[in-house]
Formats: structure tokens, C-alpha cells, sequence
């Protein structure tokens, strides 16, 4: 692609990016602007031969994919509903931890609309992970896509139910729901170009054993 020799890395904003700063500065990588004060979407590093690409978090396996990026870090929750197609997911960075969670509005019966076999409409972000999770419990479910803000579809009426990354649960309390199945865990994973793996193996491996040496390390 664009830069054949060197080495690009696909970041989100935020979280991702800030929780990544350790990690590449074991790697002896410093980034040379700021995303939250730059405009820019390609930054630089102290290293002539790395570069970070600012990226949407759920298109970060995207550009890896398709090798716009050789390397990126994306949370399970992106990774599921992306398939994972061409990439390798070599490490799991322990960064942006949280789990993917079923919520309700307080008072609403779930396990009693579950035990009698209820059809629940479900408002998510999550289609692929809700899919399964709902199928392997043998719940019969009509997804609802959204893009955010899923903790008000069951305030309104647009779903019984909403499938949805919880942390410290201060949004679900704030707005009256209760979780009521833990789904999974959910943390972010080094993701890897699987051409650039074999072609820019002397570059990425380095990298990938300082990543690794410094996630043990907090461990
Ligand atoms: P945007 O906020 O731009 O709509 P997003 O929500 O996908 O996009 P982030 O909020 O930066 O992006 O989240 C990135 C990743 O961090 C998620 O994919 C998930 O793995 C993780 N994450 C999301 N919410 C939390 C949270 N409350 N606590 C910890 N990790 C989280
Ligand atoms: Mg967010």
C-alpha cells in the first residue's frame, strides 16, 4: 500500500489510544501529536520508519484487512462483529477491559419472560455477538440495530432488552436499568495484517515482543 517499507499502525481515539501509550513507549515509540488536540490523521513518531493512522475504533480491523495498516488494536466487541477476516490477533492487551452485558429496565422480568419462551426484542450495536448469544441460550430474538445510546430503547418502548459493553455501570443506573447476564469480557487485541506478518516480519516482530513484554509486566 502507501508505505511500503515502513510500518502503519491503525489507532482509535480515546481510550484505545490513550491506554496504547505505555505499551508503545516500551516499544521506544513516542507518537509526535496529540489526537485529541491535532487534526490530523497521520501522525508521526519519533521513529522515521512508524507512523499512526487515527481511525474510527470499529473500522481499525478494516484498515488492517486490507493492509492500509500493518498493525492496529481493536476491543473483542469490534473483532466479533468484524469476523476477523485477514488478520492475525496475536496478543490480547489486557487495555479498555470491560464486559458485554444484557440489560433491562428495572422491574422488567427477564428471566420469567425467558423461562416463558417470550419473543424479546433486542436494541444492540452488538448484531453478531447478540445473534449468538441468544441462539445458544435457545432465545428467540428480533434483533434492533443501533449505533448508540442503546440504554434509552428500553425506556421508550423500542426494546425489552439491549445488549451493551458495561463498565462500571453508572450509565445503566443512571438510566434505570439492571444487567442481567454477563455475556463475555471484553478487552482490546493487537491485530496484524497477515501479508505484512510474513513481509515486514523483521519490523513487527520487535514491536510485537515489546507489546507483549510490557502487558505481562502489568499483569
Ligand atoms: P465512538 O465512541 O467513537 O462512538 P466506540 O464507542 O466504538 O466509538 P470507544 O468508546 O473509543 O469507541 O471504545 C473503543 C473500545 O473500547 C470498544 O470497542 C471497547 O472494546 C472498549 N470500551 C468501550 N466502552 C468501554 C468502557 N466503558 N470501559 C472500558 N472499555 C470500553
Ligand atoms: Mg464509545
Amino acid at each position: 500500500m502507501s508505505n511500503q517499507t515502513g510500518i502503519t499502525l491503525a489507532l482509535s481515539k480515546g481510550r484505545i489510544f490513550e491506554e496504547t501509550l505505555p505499551l508503545l513507549a516500551a516499544a521506544g515509540i513516542v507518537p509526535t501529536d496529540d489526537p485529541e488536540k491535532s487534526r490530523k490523521l497521520i501522525i508521526g513518531t519519533n521513529r522515521p520508519d512508524v507512523r499512526i493512522v487515527i481511525v474510527r475504533a470499529t473500522d481499525a480491523p478494516t484498515y488492517v484487512q486490507y493492509g492500509a495498516a500493518d498493525m492496529g488494536i481493536a476491543g473483542k466487541d469490534v473483532l466479533i462483529e468484524h469476523g476477523g477476516a485477514g488478520l492475525y490477533q496475536p496478543l490480547d492487551l489486557k487495555i479498555a477491559c470491560c464486559r458485554m452485558s444484557v440489560a433491562v429496565q428495572a422491574g422488567f422480568d427477564y428471566a420469567a419472560a425467558v423461562k416463558r419462551g417470550a419473543r424479546l426484542r433486542i436494541a444492540t450495536k452488538y448484531i453478531q455477538t447478540a445473534r449468538e448469544h441468544f441462539a445458544a441460550k435457545g432465545v428467540h430474538v428480533d434483533l434492533i440495530k443501533l449505533y448508540g445510546s442503546m440504554e434509552l430503547a428500553p425506556l421508550v418502548g423500542l426494546a425489552d432488552a439491549i445488549v451493551d459493553l458495561v463498565s462500571t455501570g453508572g450509565t445503566l443506573k443512571a438510566n434505570n436499568l439492571v444487567e442481567v447476564e454477563d455475556i463475555m469480557p471484553i478487552s482490546s487485541r493487537l491485530i496484524v495484517n497477515q501479508a505484512s506478518m510474513k513481509t515486514k516480519h523483521a519490523q513487527l516482530q520487535p514491536i510485537l515482543e515489546a507489546f507483549e513484554a510490557a502487558v505481562e509486566a502489568t499483569a
